[in-house]
């Protein structure tokens, strides 16, 4: 039997755990912390292949969206993922760019398209409409967002109970175990080795701190994003908002999640953040705007997450170079495609089947 060690369980290390054990792979996860601790607990969370060229890339994730679907029909409920499409509009300097999104996607094959005012409103009824004022609208009902730690458990219960992998919580991987230019295991802070015949290496925006050896790095380029969540409100939002002043989604029991590009500018990866610091109360100025009927408000949480980016920005899911019996998988928008990276390295790694979507997404693209 195949022995794979998975480093991580955020949602890629729990796709990718459920899926090898599920081809037959002996699977142990070794977490550092507790599953979702990482990235994937502090997400924005939309599910979307909105604004991802090049082709191969939006591809990744429309597959990504598909395979959500895939595991409804398989595990019989997803009750962490939450449909109803996306609506989205921006500001007046981005319209040319907007319109031309919505012509690429549609030219690809994916669902976008116009709305009329009246239609915003009644797929959502409180929206202030003057805030859209005369700005083209887009749905895109292909789309919504995850809760990714549901999901996670959702993954490594299957993983656990179906196919009887294992998970150590606490195990912080330090360093491969090579055998000449084979990995075969790895090591944990504590000095404690577990051996394998492949090691995936799952930890995110962590994953060079978990192999000792420079030559395996991957170059990344982590950026910081804030999100902060309101306590319940009485307003009615049910799908993912883009709009020209924020972005907003429901977050469960009443609570909504925010978001805004230009804030996460003003932010690096080690601010501190809190609910009081001017960066929140702008963004809930701005949600009020779009949603008036939430009332005077404050932020219940705030959060800095930090998005696990390779170097050119794109998705790194397969071998290394020079050394065999190692694998990483490391992406933005992995809410998005873990489910079908997941399928892929166990195609890979348990059938000896090359993934086509994936060749342009290799690591070996960084060892030149
Ligand atoms: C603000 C923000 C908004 C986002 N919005 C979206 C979005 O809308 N849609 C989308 O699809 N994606 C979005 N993303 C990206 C998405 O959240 C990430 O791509 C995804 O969560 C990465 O998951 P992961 O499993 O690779 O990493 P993580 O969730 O970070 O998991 C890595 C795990 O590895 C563990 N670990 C670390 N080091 C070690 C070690 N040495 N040994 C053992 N375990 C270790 C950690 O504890 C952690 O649990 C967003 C990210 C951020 C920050």
């Amino acid at each position: 039997m195949t022995k794979v060690i998975v480093i991580g369980a955020g949602v890629v290390g729990a796709s990718a755990a459920y899926r090898l054990a599920q081809a037959g792979a002996q699977v142990l996860v070794l977490e550092a912390n507790r599953p979702g601790a990482g990235t994937s607990g502090i997400s924005y969370a939309w599910t979307n292949a909105h604004r991802k060229p090049p082709l191969p890339y939006h591809a990744l994730n429309v597959n990504g969206m598909k395979t959500h679907a895939i595991l409804r029909d398989e595990l019989g409920a997803t009750p962490w993922w939450h449909g109803g499409g996306s609506l989205e509009w921006t500001e007046p300097e981005r319209w040319d760019s907007f319109r031309a999104n919505i012509e690429q996607l549609n030219g690809w094959g994916y669902a976008a398209s116009y709305v009329t005012p009246a239609q915003v409103h009644e797929l959502e009824p409180d929206i202030d409409l003057s805030v859209l004022g005369d700005a083209p609208a887009a749905f895109f009902p292909d789309e919504g967002w995850c809760d990714p730690v549901v999901y996670i458990q959702a993954m490594l219960s299957a993983a656990i109970r179906r196919h009887n992998a294992r998970i150590l919580l606490g195990a912080r991987v330090v360093d491969l175990l090579m055998h000449g230019d084979r990995a075969g295991g790895v090591r944990l802070a504590d000095g404690s080795v577990h051996e394998a015949d492949v090691v995936v290496n799952c930890a995110g925006r962590w994953t060079n701190d978990a192999v000792r050896e420079a030559g395996l790095h991957l170059p990344m380029a982590p950026t910081p994003g804030l999100l902060v969540f309101t306590p319940p409100v009485a307003c009615g939002l049910s799908r993912v908002l883009h709009t020209s002043v924020v972005n907003v989604r429901p977050d469960g029991a009443g609570r909504l999640m925010l978001h805004w590009d230009p804030t996460d500018a003003t932010l690096s990866l080690d601010s501190a953040v809190s609910t009081d610091m001017p960066q929140v109360r702008d963004l809930l100025a701005r949600v009020k705007r779009v949603l008036p009927g939430i009332g005077e408000v404050s932020a219940e949480a705030v959060r800095l997450g930090i998005r696990p980016i390779p170097g050119d920005g794109f998705t790194a899911v397969g071998p290394v170079p020079r050394v065999s019996g190692y694998y990483v998988a490391v992406t933005h928008s992995g809410v998005t495609m873990s489910p079908f990276l997941g399928l892929c390295l166990a195609d890979e790694i348990m059938r000896g089947t090359e993934r086509p979507e994936l060749a342009d997404f290799r690591p070996a693209r960084f060892f030149n």
